[in-house]
């Protein structure tokens, strides 16, 4: 692996009410990069009183506006203005979460930066569309419905897409005229500090958009509680969603949910196996398999199994693993330690189970990073843990079946319902096991293909609530009744 050149990002403070501010205890942590294990910087290392001090400066900034009653024309100008800064910062803002997370530059650089903008944009064009409704009424009275911004809203994130998982929730609040504070995931706070300092330079009023930073044990369990605000919006993993929901109810909050997945891809026979082998190794390891909807169980037609996985292992084969910081650079570490552990730990559980490890099984790097190469487990049934756990890594599970609905059954077959996919040249079967798969969201022959109204989100076990497309806004709003009696 080649050595990264020297990188610099500052240190970083809480951004509350509109200013740069230290933590109330003075307590920051090293930020670290997962690829040298060397620290990146110092952040503010916040608690439950910084996160109290934000709520109180989001709610004043939602009670005594302007943002909710800022003419829709206004607000769009300034949503439209954040995205033309986070273009103008995208080198910044890709360096930030290549070095925060060990995602390619390639990638942070033509996905994260440029979707993060466009999804601004998205929102943005929406705001002046927000349409309420005229009702039937008696001939002396007058009924309609407006669309209202909840208050403030709670953003909970994860570390695997730390902006643009950010900006799917803070585009659409926005546009409804929510305020936000945002609690990122404790590993990876850099852009989320980087997008505070833009959207404050494109000219979002003081308190609409606060960033505490701090566990989730502490600061996150304390946005879910506080009273004051009025919905939470979540992404993370299935076990925190529910624990947050319970501490939600408290205080009847609203609550959207976008949890783990375990995605099925199907092969069928009939498929191009050259394509669905690209296919598979973007939905089994893109992101070095840290996707939410990756399709980390990979279902093939026992006819073409052996075919497919030597096209899949023959892709692996010339994959660039590495230094994130290098253009070619196709798959880098994993973000965390922790992410690392649990790869090494589901390698031996799938061992044990019986699988065979049909490709790798060693992490593959000496040194610094937490790096580990693909994995791929052939002779899995549905069964085991590693054909049922969310792993959250580069580790391919494959299971061969024999009939359509067989497939459907083993898809269908774990408690998550994020993301599946199939691959068919049949028109026929591809639209009838689709409507049959319980997922969010079906690929046909293809995975992960998005545009800003692909919306997304969970069956099951996956949560509820949608993010991204017309769908994505509505998690924002509530519908008030008016009905006028003009006699
Ligand atoms: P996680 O451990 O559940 O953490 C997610 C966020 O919740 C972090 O900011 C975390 O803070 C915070 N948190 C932890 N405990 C909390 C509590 N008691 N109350 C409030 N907040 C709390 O998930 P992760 O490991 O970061 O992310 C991986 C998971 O996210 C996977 O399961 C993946 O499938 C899922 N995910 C889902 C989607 C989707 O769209 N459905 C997208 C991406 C990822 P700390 O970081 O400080 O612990």
């Amino acid at each position: 692996m080649t050595t990264q050149p020297a990188q610099t990002v500052s240190d970083g403070e809480l951004f509350i009410d509109g200013k740069w501010v230290p933590s109330a205890s003075g307590a920051t942590v090293d930020i670290v990069n997962p690829a040298t294990e060397t620290a990146i910087c110092k952040v503010a290392w916040g608690d439950a009183s910084d996160l109290d001090r934000a709520v109180q400066a989001a709610r004043r900034a939602f009670d005594q506006g302007p943002w909710p009653t800022l003419p829709a024309k206004e607000r769009a100008r300034i949503m439209f203005r954040i995205a033309d800064g986070i273009e103008a910062a995208g080198e910044e803002l890709a360096l930030r979460e290549t070095l925060d997370v060990g995602k390619p530059i390639s990638f942070t650089r033509g996905f994260d930066v440029r979707a993060a903008a466009e999804i601004f944009r998205y929102y943005a064009g929406m705001v002046e569309m927000l349409e309420g409704a005229a009702r039937p009424a008696g001939a002396r009275s007058l009924q309609y419905i407006r669309r209202e911004p909840l208050g403030v809203v709670g953003a909970i994130t994860p570390f695997n897409f730390p902006l643009n998982l950010a900006v799917n929730k803070i585009a659409p609040a926005l546009a409804a005229g929510n305020t936000i504070v945002h609690k990122p995931a404790d590993q990876t706070p850099l852009t989320a500090l980087k997008l505070a300092e833009i959207m404050a330079e494109a000219g979002l009023p003081e308190g609409v958009h606060n960033v505490v930073l701090g566990d989730g044990a502490t600061v996150g369990s304390a946005l879910v509680e506080h009273p004051g605000v009025d919905k939470i919006s979540f992404t993370g993993s299935t076990a925190t969603g529910k624990r947050l929901i319970a501490a939600a109810s408290a205080t009847l909050k609203k609550v959207t949910v976008e949890l783990g997945g375990k995605g099925a891809n199907i092969v069928f026979a009939d498929a191009d196996l050259d394509a669905a082998a690209q296919a598979a190794f973007q939905a089994g390891f893109f992101n070095t398999g840290q996707f939410c909807m990756s399709g980390s169980r990979l279902l093939v037609h026992r006819s073409v199994h052996d075919e497919l996985v030597a096209k899949l292992t023959a892709i692996l084969d010339v994959i660039p693993v590495g230094d994130p910081l290098a253009e070619a650079t196709v798959l880098g570490p994993l973000a965390h330690r922790a992410q690392l552990d649990k790869v090494l730990e589901y390698v031996a559980i799938g061992t044990a189970e019986g699988a065979t490890l049909a490709y790798g099984g060693e992490p593959g790097h000496e040194g610094p990073g937490f790096y580990h190469r693909p994995v791929v487990f052939t002779g899995a049934t549905a069964d085991m843990r590693i054909a049922q756990e969310e792993i959250f890594g580069p580790v391919l599970t494959v299971i061969p079946f024999d009939t359509d609905d067989e497939a459907v059954e083993i898809a269908n077959g774990t408690p998550y319902g994020l993301a599946a996919g199939l691959h068919t040249r049949d028109l026929k079967r591809a639209h009838n096991v689709a409507g049959r798969l319980e997922a969010g969201i079906v690929w046909v022959n293809t995975w992960a293909a998005f545009e800003n109204s692909t919306s997304f989100g969970g069956y099951k076990a996956s949560g509820f609530g949608r993010e991204l497309g017309p769908e994505g806004i509505e998690e924002y709003l509530q519908y008030k009744t008016i009905y006028v009696n003009v006699d």
